[in-house]
């Protein structure tokens, strides 16, 4: 057996960080085994389906590095399709048509909430004989479902989940303007893909009685079935927008890798012993179904950061680089030093220890990527004081005999300043940061300095000296 899987959203908003990892446990799960990760766009809800919302999840699923096989498939696509599948099980006699009114169906439900039972179709018209058929009414499809036994999931997360059958009421398949129900377009499409495996979201566990009575009364084999348990917040609730952050793109935004995003969503509710840093290929080889909790797994915002300083770290520097480039022109309109890229890539590895996302590196490495004077920060300027301004005019010169410019010699000269004029080295250290970066804090000043060069430097330190004081 070929293992094939599917994701399945619906397209109707943004790509929810748990769809993520539903993709995710799937796409590894097919490439553990060598088989097909498909991808199935639910999109007959037509009121609520968008091309942004796909454009988001197919942008979504690329960001993520997962990839899937072959075209997507759209369900609205295939209703004729559906609308067969139905006609098919009625033709069998699996199936049968229902008149009952709207009229009728108010009724059912009221007397049932009257008496507090379960809202129930009650099979009214399972075995009239359709020549009783009102006239104008037009029928839905239902299936005849069995009414004694129960239906048994062999749920490879949950164990064996059972549900009485007479607790499940006779499911409305093609509706009465024709259009088929989420359930058949469902199993009809899964057992058109050849999916031998439907790993989702536990919310869906109760559809999945309905859709193996579905699979029985077309006599098609039966996938298995794992539901994970759905992502918590903090406080225990399933994770919504009163949360935070729940959709994927916004993660993206805040400047999160796709590596941590991944191998972090994996760990949330699967595990390799202690394992936390587990990679691609690492997860491809070692990713199975019997690993996935049983219970929710909460969402830690705070560990997700660390992961993703960890792949800051350690990603390829020619990806980060292209990463801040681009993000940094963005920022600055595109108004980069000629150097933007070769001082980054000189500077990256002392930015990246000190950030733990994107965004963070972007804004540290600003100083880097624009020439000229730069407006320091309210920390940087309070270090200009009128002192320090005639401290750089005094170095400036220095800074033009500084030879090699290299990080060594840089400091050997200004450390010399420093004892000739009785200075601390901070005297001097404090306001040439100040110029050069804009901030308090920085990668190492000397190496900073190294790296933008002599004359952006001297353009820097003398824009501060000459500068008004705060
Ligand atoms: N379209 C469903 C959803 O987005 C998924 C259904 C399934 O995976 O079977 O929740």
């Amino acid at each position: 057996m070929t293992v094939t899987v599917r994701f399945a959203p619906s397209p109707t908003g943004f790509l929810h960080i748990g769809a993520a990892r539903t993709a995710l446990f799937n796409f590894l799960f097919a490439r553990r085994h060598g088989g097909s990760f498909l991808l199935r766009i639910e999109d007959t809800d037509r009121a609520r389906s968008t091309q942004a919302a796909v454009d988001t999840i197919l942008n979504g699923l690329r960001w993520l590095g997962l990839d899937w096989d072959g075209e997507p498939v759209y369900q609205f696509a295939r209703a004729p399709r559906h609308v067969e599948a139905a006609r098919q099980l009625l033709a069998a006699g699996k199936a049968y048509l229902c008149y009952a009114t709207p009229q009728e169906l108010e009724e059912m439900r009221r007397d049932a909430r009257a008496q507090g039972r379960p809202v129930r179709y009650d099979g009214r018209w399972r075995d009239r004989d359709p020549s009783e058929a009102p006239e104008g009414v037009p029928p839905v499809i239902r299936l005849k479902a069995p009414t004694t036994g129960e239906t048994r999931i062999d749920d490879l997360v949950q164990g064996a989940v059972t549900v009485p059958n007479e607790q499940l009421d006779d499911m409305v398949l093609l509706r009465a303007d024709g259009t088929p129900t989420y359930m058949l377009a469902c199993v009809v499409d899964d057992y058109d893909m050849a999916i031998t495996h439907v790993i989702r979201g536990d919310d869906h566990l109760t559809n999945t009685f309905r859709q193996y009575q579905l699979y029985q009364a077309f006599g098609w084999p039966v996938p298995q079935f794992a539901h994970i348990p759905l992502i918590h917040g903090a406080d225990g609730q399933k994770l919504s927008k009163r949360h935070g952050a729940v959709g994927l793109e916004e993660y993206r935004r805040q400047g999160f890798l796709p590596e941590a995003v991944c191998n972090y969503l994996l760990r949330l509710g699967w595990s390799h012993g202690n394992d936390e840093i587990i990679g691609r290929e690492q997860a491809i080889a070692w990713f199975d179904l019997d690993h996935i909790g049983r219970s929710p797994a909460r969402f830690d915002i705070e560990k997700l950061t660390s992961l993703n300083a960890h792949y800051l770290r350690s990603a390829d520097p020619r990806q980060i680089v292209r990463l801040l480039l681009a993000e940094l022109s963005l920022r600055c309109n595109g108004t980069l030093a000629p150097t933007a890229e070769e001082r980054l890539e000189k500077g990256l590895d002392s930015l990246r220890e000190r950030a733990k996302t994107v965004n963070e590196l972007c804004a540290n490495a600003r100083f880097y990527a624009v020439d000229g004077a730069v407006t320091p920060d309210a920390g940087a300027a309070a270090l200009l004081t009128a002192d320090a301004r005639t401290r750089l005019g005094a170095v400036v010169k220095l800074l033009g005999q500084v030879q090699p410019w290299r990080a060594e010699a840089i400091e050997a000269v200004m450390r010399e300043a420093c004892e000739v004029r009785g200075w601390k080295l901070k005297d001097i250290a404090q306001p040439l940061r100040a110029a050069v970066t804009g901030a308090k804090v920085s990668p190492p000043l000397f190496e900073v300095m190294e790296i933008l060069g002599r004359e952006e430097t001297i353009v820097r330190v003398e824009g501060a000296a000459g500068a008004e004081a705060p």
